[in-house]
């Protein structure tokens, strides 16, 4: 370890989004990614010659981005008030913090509120695995609880935890809705317990998945000023690589991110790309009924197999468990390697197996590729 580098990096791995071959194959051989969640569906041609256009003739490169976000700001803001069933009154653009990708906004989080030894985040795993990654990396403690089998939070150990946890305390609670890896939206007694928190403690929603859950709390924002919603372009709106997120919270919360963010954090060709799917969001968004169209389908297909349980999904991806009595983690992970020297990589967690919904035709031979994978399995009984 170098001598200049804080001790606790040590420890820490860096995040594979696709981790490097584990049966010797090169990366080349993959033709099917289904294992980050992104949409099958590149921008439309139309849509790009658009964006290059702007970029032709409205970017000027010598020029820094515009570092109040200013249009993006108020296009989100109407995007969601159409989109949100908010009883009174509207989200305004102070609310709103644009990041570099929602990871962005993550660590602007972290760094506003448990920096320093001042607090601990909770998360329930399995959950995304960001929130544990970024808190690490600024030397942050993490608390996790469990989930029972629907995938529910033990808010029961959750509460405890946050009643005992002192030195530093639990400041922020982090939540996927619908969740990552396993597709559950929140329940009833879940909200219930996110509604019980009391307001020394940050609440995060993240709602990566919205445009295919169609669920939310955004309503419920303007009355809870320990709440922040994330949200993201990186899925539904088919801009993994222009990295755009944003933050919805209250005014006094969004002038700390602001605070907190770097100035030009998101450069003018992303703010552009952004601003124009919002624009187009009646043509983009159409690949949503596509993909849960897929999705059914996809989940029909794996529910023939015995091996695996298959879990409902209210976002682009499914969460398959092994029913192998004894070597279930060791059935998931042979499969993941199986699948994948024939063409596809999905996500292997433990516990589990996400699959992105892809293109039909991704789906397609992802599906042939499990049936002969599952075949050379068979021998783990
Ligand atoms: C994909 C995903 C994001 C998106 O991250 P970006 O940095 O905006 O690409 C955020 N949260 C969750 C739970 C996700 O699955």
């Amino acid at each position: 370890m170098l001598p200049f580098i804080r001790s606790d990096l040590a420890q820490l791995t860096a995040y594979t989004p696709h981790p490097s071959s584990t049966d010797g194959k090169p990366i080349e051989s993959v033709i099917d990614r289904l294992d980050t969640n992104e949409s099958p569906y590149d921008l439309p041609r139309e849509l790009k010659q658009k964006l290059a256009w702007i970029y032709q003739e409205t970017i000027e490169t010598n020029r820094y981005p515009d570092a109040g976000h200013a249009v993006l700001k108020a296009a989100i803001a109407e995007y969601i008030n159409e989109s949100a069933n908010l009883t009174q009154g509207a989200i305004a653009p102070a609310q709103i913090s644009v990041g570099n990708g929602s990871d962005e906004l993550i660590r602007s989080l972290l760094i506003a509120t448990c920096l320093g030894g001042e607090g601990s985040i909770l998360v329930a795993n399995p959950t995304f695995s960001m929130y544990g990654i970024l808190a690490h990396t600024l030397g942050i403690p993490v608390v996790t609880v469990g989930r029972n089998s629907e995938f529910e939070i033990d808010w029961v150990a959750a509460q405890a935890a946050i009643e005992t946890t002192d030195n530093p305390p639990i400041r922020v609670v982090f939540i996927v809705h619908p969740n990552s890896p396993t597709g559950n939206t929140l329940t009833n007694a879940e909200l219930e317990w996110i509604r019980s928190l009391p307001e020394e403690i940050l609440v995060v929603i993240d709602e990566a998945y919205f445009e295919f859950s169609q669920t939310s709390v955004v309503g419920e924002l303007l009355q809870k000023p320990n709440w922040v919603v994330l949200r993201t372009f990186s899925k539904a709106f088919r801009l993994a690589a222009l990295r755009v997120g944003y933050a919805i919270a209250s005014p006094e919360i969004t002038a700390v991110l602001e605070k907190v963010r770097l100035p030009y954090n998101l450069p003018s060709f992303s703010q552009a790309a952004a601003i124009l799917a919002l624009q187009q969001r009646d043509l983009l968004l159409q690949s949503i009924s596509l993909v849960c169209a897929e999705r059914t389908k996809l989940i029909q297909a794996l529910s023939q197999y015995s091996a695996l349980k298959v879990n409902y999904s209210a976002a682009n991806f499914v969460y398959v468990q092994s029913n192998h009595p004894t070597q279930a983690n060791k059935f998931l992970a042979t499969l993941a390697q199986q699948i994948r020297s024939r063409g596809t990589t999905l996500r292997l967690l433990s516990g589990g197996l996400r699959i992105t919904v892809g293109s039909p035709e991704e789906n397609a031979r992802t599906l042939a590729r499990l049936e002969s994978a599952v075949k050379s399995c068979e021998s783990l009984s």
